[in-house]
């Protein structure tokens, strides 16, 4: 039996920043053990060689800028030098042609005729006319972009990527989409260009000879022998807080997705039922080894036609590759004799009462000396900027 004061669960960039964290305020090596059930560091955020050149292993991912603290961090191990940056370039392929993201900043790049339909449904729209906020996901999005983007996009994009009744998500977290304007969209199709607040990544930053996945492993390295790779839980003793009878903690940090715990250890029936409630996206990453023509960085595909919802072109933003990547909805993917890597645990759903229901559940890991971080902790939909900015200060509250 070994003894520690700190457990961390998981070794994604949440877990590896903790582990940082804690050591930075001066808790000891020998004091932090961070269990990983992969045989690698990293989490979504690993990279992999495919055809010669990185392929990330868990969809597109590239680092915001916004965050001093953050890029600080990121950079002790992956010097600023290492990094391109690169202004954002994405499209979204509709009515056959390629658009600007965001859509209804670009609408004036269509054609007359599909200008008008489209401002017509703004002009339309629920939130322009000022009609009370509905609850149901499919229902807010006509009320906030009107019928046509609506059903041409919007709707069509999400049920690709959620593949779920798209009335079981909640609308407590579309408050991050723009506001629409029928004024300023009008004013921009008359002017012939753009108008509003550039969307997350306007800027990113993505390794100049690597994937994105290298500056995880950099930081798992420097964690030394503090982390246990290719570990199987079986067991957590809630009374001791002890892990399959062989590791024992003050306090474990968990970044594991919530349903494993069942499994795990005896849980009241009410937490348990609101762990079962939580729902996660799986996407599948394929690899296509032709290159693909255009300046995008990748390319939302609302067409129901594919099964794939983006494309991510890597020769745009990995210096001397070919091919390009897609991200699918495991639900929808058709088998391949291609490149596959699968995350069955890529996206924590929004369904309506998640936020209740991880409330309680964090409560209950609370009186447990548990405590639930990360993306699978808080089961939120967070980038992997703000995982590090949690984990920074996360590290800084206990030590
Ligand atoms: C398609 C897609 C695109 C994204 N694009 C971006 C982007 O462009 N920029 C960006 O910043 N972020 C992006 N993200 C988000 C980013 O992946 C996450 O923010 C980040 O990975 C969260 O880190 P985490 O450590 O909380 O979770 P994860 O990366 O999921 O790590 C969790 C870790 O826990 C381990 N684990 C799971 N179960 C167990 C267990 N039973 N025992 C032990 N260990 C376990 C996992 O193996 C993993 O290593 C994207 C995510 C997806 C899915």
């Amino acid at each position: 039996m070994k003894k520690f004061r700190f457990i961390i669960l998981g070794a994604g960039p949440s877990g590896l920043t903790l582990a940082h964290s804690l050591l930075d305020r001066g808790v000891l090596r020998s004091e932090i053990l961070v269990l990983e059930k992969e045989t690698t560091a990293g989490g979504l955020c690993r990279s992999a060689t495919v055809d010669d050149s990185p392929l990330d292993i868990g969809g597109g991912h590239f680092l915001d800028v916004k965050h001093a603290d953050v890029l600080d961090f990121v950079f002790r191990f992956m010097p600023e030098t290492e990094w391109n940056r690169h202004e954002r370039v994405s499209k979204i392929h509709l009515r056959g042609q390629m658009v600007d993201h965001p859509l209804e900043a670009n609408l004036w790049q269509f054609s007359k005729e599909t200008q008008v339909d489209y401002l017509e449904a703004i002009a339309q729209a629920g939130c322009v006319r000022s009609d009370p906020t509905p609850e149901s996901f499919a229902t807010w999005i006509r009320w906030k972009f009107g019928a046509s983007i609506a059903d041409d996009y919007m709707l069509p994009y999400n049920q690709k990527i959620w593949s779920m009744d798209l009335d079981l998500l909640g609308t407590y977290w579309l408050h991050k989409l723009p506001e629409v304007s029928f004024r300023e969209t009008l004013k921009s199709c008359l002017e012939g260009r753009p108008f509003g607040k550039l969307p997350a990544h306007g800027v990113f930053l993505y390794p100049k000879e690597h994937g994105y996945g290298e500056v995880w492993r950099r930081m798992a390295d420097a964690l030394g022998d503090s982390i246990a790779y290719g570990i199987s839980i079986e067991s957590v003793d809630l009374g001791t807080i002890t892990i399959n009878e062989s590791w024992r903690a003050d306090h474990i940090f968990n970044s594991a997705p919530w349903h494993h715990w069942l499994r795990w250890t005896d849980i009241p029936e009410s937490v348990a039922s609101d762990i079962r409630e939580l729902r996660n996206a799986g996407i599948d990453v394929d690899y296509v080894p032709e290159t693909f023509d255009g300046q995008a960085h990748w390319i939302y595909e609302p067409a129901q036609s594919l099964a794939h919802h983006r494309k991510l072109l890597r020769s745009n933003f990995c210096p001397g590759s070919c091919g390009y990547w897609t991200e699918t909805n495991s639900v929808r993917s058709v088998s391949t004799t291609g490149w596959r890597h699968t995350n069955p645990y890529a996206y924590p759903v929004n369904t309506i009462g998640k936020p209740e229901r991880v409330a309680r559940i964090l409560e209950w890991a609370k009186a447990n000396q548990v405590t639930g971080f990360g993306r699978w902790g808080t089961w939120e939909h967070m980038n992997s900027d703000i995982a590090v900015k949690s984990a920074l200060a996360l590290g800084r509250s206990v030590a």
